[in-house]
């Protein structure tokens, strides 16, 4: 099983997760702050971390960046009482693989976990690199070229804004995974708004918008985005 990191100073909840993770026949270790987080990295290998940020001394985000230089593919979860938006982006934007906040719910961290274990096994969809030569993704007819920004189907270019990018991107990246309605912000509030627009739409139907204009650009494909109730959506191949 998985070796896991587990980044923490509140002592009772290290031992909750670290009990619930192994019984999950995960092996697990545990830091209570940066320092020892870095000293046992030095010597163990671990498969993914579970982060803390509000940390004795250095702060969780410092432990993140120097993972980042150091140990570029190993997936972190930042599991944190910093609920903000502003939080959220910079913590993605530093590097993170998901972010969870606190309280949380066992049974979401557990699938969370699992998938963001499983994306750091499995490039699935990534090819080596595209016509521009930069990293793309390709599922059934739709390429997406990260680098420049664009979408194809079939070859041909899809006309995408900004947000509508964003949007594919993250459901693209998360393919036949749960995007929920918090991770479309984060990605949104992180890009320049679109023209006319001095601010991202928070507005409770902007995201609906933007997925039914999805939609029906995705409407020639295989591909759908189903609407998970309560939850965000999820991109759904055949
Ligand atoms: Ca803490």
């Amino acid at each position: 099983m998985p070796t896991l990191l587990i980044v923490e100073d509140d002592a009772l909840l290290l031992d909750a997760l670290t009990g619930q993770l192994k019984q999950l026949e995960y092996d697990v270790c545990t830091a209570c702050s940066v320092d020892q987080a870095k000293a046992l990295l030095q010597t163990q290998a671990v498969d993914g971390i579970i982060l803390d940020l509000g940390l004795p001394g250095a702060d969780g985000m410092e432990l993140l960046t120097w993972v980042r230089s150091q140990i570029a593919g190993l997936p972190v979860l930042i599991l944190t009482a910093r609920d903000g938006i502003e939080d959220r982006v910079s913590g993605l934007n530093a590097g993170a693989d998901d972010y969870i906040t606190k309280p949380f719910n066992m049974q979401e961290l557990q699938a969370r976990l699992q998938a963001m274990l499983r994306r750091a096994r499995q490039p699935a969809f990534t090819q080596p690199s595209s016509a521009s030569g930069g990293p793309s993704t390709t599922i059934g007819p739709l390429l997406l070229d990260h680098a420049s920004q664009t979408a194809t189907l079939d070859g041909t270019a899809l006309e995408l804004t900004q947000r509508e990018w964003q949007l594919l991107e993250l459901l693209v990246n998360r393919c036949s995974e749960v995007v929920t309605r918090d991770d479309v912000l984060a990605a949104w509030h992180a890009c320049p708004p679109e023209p006319g627009q001095s601010s991202p739409p928070l507005a409770s139907n902007a995201l609906e918008v933007y997925v039914h204009r999805l939609r029906k650009k995705l409407d020639s494909t295989p591909l759908t985005i189903r609407n998970i109730r309560g939850l965000g959506y999820m991109l759904e191949k055949p």
